[in-house]
């Protein structure tokens, strides 16, 4: 990205955090990175055993608040999930009523969600996809090299509402990584040893001024706790690299952390319902 996705930018305040080289708009404060891809960890790569113990079950959890999250503004209708994964949120969504959708890059795993759901395509968003009412992008803009130009693809293929679930850097274990220049924590946030690194990282403001100028009106947000207790060392064993004792030495502090977000009703997770700006194409 040469220029700051959400206000256009150029000028940057660049820094290298923990090894990772991050620019933070000068005019906007949106951070974007350059993290070079070069064969990290995919999902093929996961202990499953830890996935199922920690993402997965957090992720069925947030499947639940998430619809809640969608239901005053939308009942019904056609629900499209890009990035699906296994599914958590389409079977959250038919189990309220509403006919899904997903495409996931992934064939493993998109197999793995076309067994239980159905409408599965092996994909990405493209020019070919059908319209939905509801279409949801949930930690996807984050991964993105051209993020203004899937926003724009989104303008016309989603009818009533936008779902977004980003990580926040306003969320206090973003901070505290950055501010005391935690190493694994820096790159865990910015996934800079993995295959798919975060390439920005957006706020409530950014993301909001964003959906913005891609003519989107923001109508809901709220912050999802995304390490709750009981998942903290299966999350931070989840690549094998980290070892289950050191693991448990993070517990109490993702416990304050936790308990500081739940006071400030902010986290390091995002979820903004956006819907398209009648007239405004
Ligand atoms: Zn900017």
């Amino acid at each position: 990205m040469e220029s700051c996705p959400v206000c256009d930018g150029l000028r940057f305040d660049a820094r290298t955090i923990a090894g990772v080289a991050i620019r933070r708009c000068a005019s906007c404060g949106c951070r974007i990175s350059d993290i070079a891809v070069a064969g990290g960890i995919s999902y093929g790569h996961v202990d499953d055993g830890a996935y199922a113990g920690s993402i997965a079950r957090v992720r069925r959890r947030q499947a639940q608040e998430i619809i809640a999250f969608v239901r005053p503004f939308a009942r019904s209708g056609e629900w499209l999930d890009v990035g699906c994964g296994y599914g958590y949120v389409l079977d959250a969504a038919k189990a309220e009523g509403f006919r899904v959708r997903g495409v996931e890059p992934d064939g493993k795993v998109a197999s793995a969600a076309r067994e239980r759901i159905g409408n599965i395509e092996q994909g990405t968003l493209a020019e070919s996809t059908a319209v939905a009412d509801v279409l949801s992008t949930l930690d996807v803009l984050e991964h993105l090299h051209d993020p203004a130009a899937f926003a724009r693809l989104v303008r016309s293929k989603a009818r009533k509402l936008w779902l977004i679930k980003v990580p926040s850097s306003d969320g206090l274990f973003f901070r505290l990584a950055h501010a005391l220049r935690i190493r694994g924590a820096v790159q865990r946030l910015w996934q800079s040893g993995y295959e798919h690194p975060h390439t920005v990282y957006f706020d409530h403001a950014t993301l909001t001024r964003f959906l913005e100028k891609h003519g989107f009106e923001v109508v809901a947000v709220r912050y999802l706790e995304e390490v709750p207790h009981g998942t903290v060392v299966d999350r931070l064993t989840l690549d094998g690299r980290t070892p289950r004792w050191k693991a448990r030495l993070a517990v109490p502090l993702f416990f304050a952390v936790n308990l500081i977000e739940r006071l400030r009703g902010r986290s390091d997770a995002l979820l903004v319902l956006a819907r398209p700006r009648v007239g405004q194409q």
